[in-house]
This record gives C-alpha cells, structure tokens and sequence, in this order.
C-alpha cells in the first residue's frame, strides 16, 4: 500500500486517541518516566473530551513486574494500547507480550507521552513538513545519533526490496 504523505507516530497515536470514542474503544498508556504518563493522559481527556483512559503505567520496570503489568493492562480491558518505551524497547515488548494482551491494538509510539505531557516539544511545522524532524530529535539529544545510523540502511533496504518486487 503506498503511503500518499509521511505519517508521524505521534500524529497517528493522536488521531486514534480522536476516534476511540466513537469506537468505544478504551485506551491505556504504558511507558515514560513516572508521572509522564498521568499527565499525558490529562492532556488528552483535555484535547478529547470522551475519551476513556483506563490506566497508565511508567515504562521503568525490571524484569520480575512484567508479569504483574501484564496483569494490570489485561484488567483494564483496554482496547488500544500505546506504549512508550523507546525503540526497540517497546517493540520488542509489544511483540514477545502481544498474543497474551490480544485483541488489543498495539502501537509504540516512542517518547509521544513525553510530548503531550509537555516535557518536549515536536520539530516546528516546517521542518516537519521538510522531513527533518529527525535532525531536529538529534541536534536536541546528540546521544540519538547512534541508533539513527540504522535509518538510512532501513531506506537502502525498503529500496532494495522495491527493486526486487518490480
Ligand atoms: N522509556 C521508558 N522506559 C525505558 C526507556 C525509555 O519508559 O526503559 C521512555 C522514555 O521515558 C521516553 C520514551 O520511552 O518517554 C522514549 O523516548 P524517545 O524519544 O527515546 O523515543 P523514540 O526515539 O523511540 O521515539
């Protein structure tokens, strides 16, 4: 399927917290640091009104409180999970956990709560639109340059398949 225009995480995250209502679908936000989380989700009853947030964990944990996260999101029912863990953090977690959280919606969305909580802030519009958010990311928090290697290879291979395919 091709995409008509970049889709930012944090755009798309936004713009299924806008639908859920209309869905009934509930939301819970797992990741960021403490108290991240609860802000954001005040943020968000704020920019959507009906939305229904049915709990927030931190994404600081160690390995034995998995279980008893897991226990927490599945009491909650909900029906879209957003995890903020950082990449590939979260990924690597919505994966190994998902078939036990099913049938909900997964979805990283990186340092997004970190932004609706107010702690960042997203590139201006027109670097946005310019698609250098990412420079703007690295010039804001240099350490992020090692792991942006990995997205020109990511480029070369999605090239690479294209060519394969035609
Ligand atoms: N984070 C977390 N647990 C961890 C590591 C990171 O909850 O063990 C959170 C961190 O507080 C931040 C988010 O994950 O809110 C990652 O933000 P970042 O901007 O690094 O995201 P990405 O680059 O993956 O989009």
């Amino acid at each position: 399927h091709e995409m008509p225009e970049r889709v930012a995480g944090y755009d798309l995250a936004q713009e299924l917290m806008r639908i859920a209502p209309s869905k009934k679908q509930k939301v819970f936000f797992f990741g960021s640091a403490p108290g991240v989380a609860e802000k954001a989700k005040a943020k968000a009853e704020e920019l959507y009104p009906r939305i229904e947030i049915v709990g927030t964990r931190d994404g600081y944990f160690k390995a034995e409180d998995e279980q008893a996260i897991i226990e927490e999101i599945k009491a909650a029912q909900p029906d879209l999970l957003l995890a903020a863990l950082g990449v590939p953090k979260q990924e690597k977690w919505l994966s190994k956990y998902g078939k036990k959280l099913q049938p909900v919606l997964r979805m990283g969305i990186g340092g997004s709560f970190d932004v609706l909580a107010g702690k960042a802030q997203r590139a201006p519009k027109w670097m946005q639109d310019a698609r250098l958010e990412w420079f703007y990311r690295l010039v804001k928090q240099p350490s992020r340059f090692g792991r942006m290697l990995a997205l020109p290879k990511f480029v070369l291979a999605v090239r690479e398949e294209k060519c394969r395919k035609k």
